[in-house]
């Protein structure tokens, strides 16, 4: 019999900047992400990064060290200037992070940043926890609720707690009682939620969301490597996505296309520096398991202490490699300045 390891939740303190399992993902605008947990209670079946309890692919999740993550937030907002909006997301539900209203408390303290948004599904938290939210600084919540049929989204979010009657609520409760907007965004899984979507676009319109930013964004349901690919869904494409969200535009009398205008005011931004480049090898001490199976997060031998420069980094390994093994590893990718590796030799951890 094969035992499966149990999977564990890393609190780290390591480089913010490097994987996307935590920390701070820059795509070179002036919207930073901040990420500041993997966790989370659902198990949407349609999940992008395959997260929740169930998922047998995962082996490790992450909170991530708040004041770490202020600290490399203030860098890179210095280097960025004014005029950011700081968009708390992540490979989990950031709702579920300990020290939330510290972090967005954080945030607002930073001078450069003009908006803070947070994509959740929201039912988990309360009235109150709102209120402290909106009046640590938190601007906007992007609300993700893909079905209002108490039935089928609790079929989607793969967990018979999710109530979308409660996230509802709790959005109006943002939009009547907090000087923060709601914005809804469902994703359009063509053949499961296909009814949902015009009762959700005009629910959002009536609770009156929408104050300063759109008050709905569908999304197009797109197929990731990793992520979780529900039956019976027929992704389609882009064409005929737009086309279908112009005839459910014109027949309910909602805006659903923002094409050709920017509501989030998105523009070109210095990207942190590349400290690490595609092909080159470097040598790193593994912290902790990835995410995945198969996957760990190492830091490299030598770091400068500086949060803009200090990288952390995902091996993979077809060795189980423990934490403490130094490794020599080649990278791989190093996109959007996320750093995967391939560990080439390991030199094991002393007993
Ligand atoms: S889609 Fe979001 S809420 Fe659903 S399992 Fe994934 S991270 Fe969690």
């Amino acid at each position: 019999m094969v035992v499966e390891p149990p999977r564990k939740v890393y609190r780290v303190g390591a480089p913010m900047i490097g994987t996307r399992y935590f920390g701070i993902v820059d795509q070179g605008t002036n919207i930073v992400e901040v990420r500041p947990t993997s966790l989370c209670p659902l198990n949407c079946i349609f999940c992008s990064v395959a997260a929740g309890p169930l998922e047998r692919r995962r082996w490790a999740d992450f909170i991530a060290d708040r004041e770490e993550l202020a600290e490399a937030l203030r860098a890179v907002a210095k280097l960025k200037g004014p005029g950011l909006e700081v968009h708390i997301d992540g490979m989990g539900e950031p709702a579920v992070y300990p020290e939330l209203v510290e972090l967005v408390s954080d945030i607002r303290g930073i001078k450069e940043v003009e908006a803070i948004s947070m994509q959740t599904r929201l039912f988990m938290l309360s009235e109150e926890k709102i209120r402290e939210l909106a009046e640590a600084g938190l601007d906007r919540i992007n609300l993700s609720l893909d079905a209002l049929e108490p039935a089928l989204a609790k079929r989607l979010a793969g967990a018979s707690y999710y109530d979308p009657a409660r996230a509802a609520a709790l959005a109006e409760f943002a939009v009547r009682n907090t000087r923060m907007d709601v914005l809804v965004s469902p994703v359009w899984l063509p053949g499961l939620n296909d009814g949902e979507l015009p009762k959700i676009a005009k629910w959002a319109v009536e609770a009156g969301l929408g104050k300063r930013w759109p008050p709905v964004l569908i999304q197009k349901y797109l197929p990731h490597k990793r992520g979780r690919r529900p039956d019976g869904v027929r992704p389609v494409e882009w064409p005929e996505f737009w086309r279908w969200l112009r005839r459910l535009e014109k027949e309910l009398g909602i805006r659903l296309d923002w094409r050709g205008e920017n509501p989030f005011r998105v523009e070109r931004r210095p990207a942190v520096p590349k400290p690490h480049r595609a092909g080159e090898r470097v040598k790193a001490r593994v912290i902790a398991r990835g995410v995945f199976k198969g996957e760990y997060l190492a830091v490299p031998l030598k770091l400068s202490g500086d949060p803009l420069l200090d990288r952390s980094i995902t091996v993979t390994s077809d060795k189980r490699l423990r934490e403490g093994d130094e490794v020599v590893a080649r990278i791989i990718e190093d996109e959007d300045n996320v750093y995967i590796a391939r560990a080439e030799l390991v030199f094991p951890q002393s007993a």
